[in-house]
């Protein structure tokens, strides 16, 4: 009875999320959910899960020559992760001004890593960068069926 969007577009754009183990240890994963959820966006896919170094890898190989790359490698797979699908009216810019600086430092106070982390190699929430990373991302996460095309009876109060 759904019918799938034609574009992943306008109010169909989708972002891959994922909190880091940093984030599940300190027991983040609630107070993340939240924000994104109480701002407007839609949920559309959600799993935990134990990444392996070599999903990571070829997650994060646009950073293959950085001297960090082996850490943050290790880093990501040292523990669970909450990997998420969000969408929403421009999600992906959204999320990352949510999100706050890639160092914590820079980061706002009212972003996720102004508020809750000190570290640029512990920042406790991953989000892809442009449209173009989300959809690369969610591919290498999701499985087409894993994703939930549903309807928020909330729509109409956000969306005009
Ligand atoms: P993001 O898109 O804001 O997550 O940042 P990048 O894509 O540039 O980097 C990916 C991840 O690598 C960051 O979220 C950090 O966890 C880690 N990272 C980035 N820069 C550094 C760094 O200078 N040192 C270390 N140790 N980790 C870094
Ligand atoms: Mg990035």
């Amino acid at each position: 009875a759904h019918i799938f969007p034609t574009a992943w577009t306008g109010i169909n754009e989708r972002t891959f999320l994922a909190i880091k183990p940093d984030g599940c240890q300190r027991r983040l994963v609630g107070e993340i959910i939240k924000r994104l959820e109480r701002k407007g966006f839609k949920l559309v896919a959600m799993k935990m899960m134990h990444a392996s170094e070599a999903l990571l890898k070829e997650h994060y190989i646009a950073l293959r020559d950085r001297p960090f790359y082996g850490r943050l490698v290790k880093y990501m797979s040292s523990g669970p992760v909450i990997a998420m699908v969000w969408q929403g009216l421009d999600v992906v810019k959204t999320a990352r001004l949510m999100m706050g600086e890639t160092n914590p430092a820079d980061s706002l106070p009212g972003t996720i890593r102004g508020d809750f982390c000190v570290d640029v190699s512990r920042n406790v929430i991953h989000g892809s960068d442009s449209r173009e990373s989300a959809q690369r991302e969610i591919a290498l996460w999701f499985k087409d069926d894993e994703l939930i095309c549903w309807d928020q009876s909330t729509e109409s109060w956000i969306y005009e």
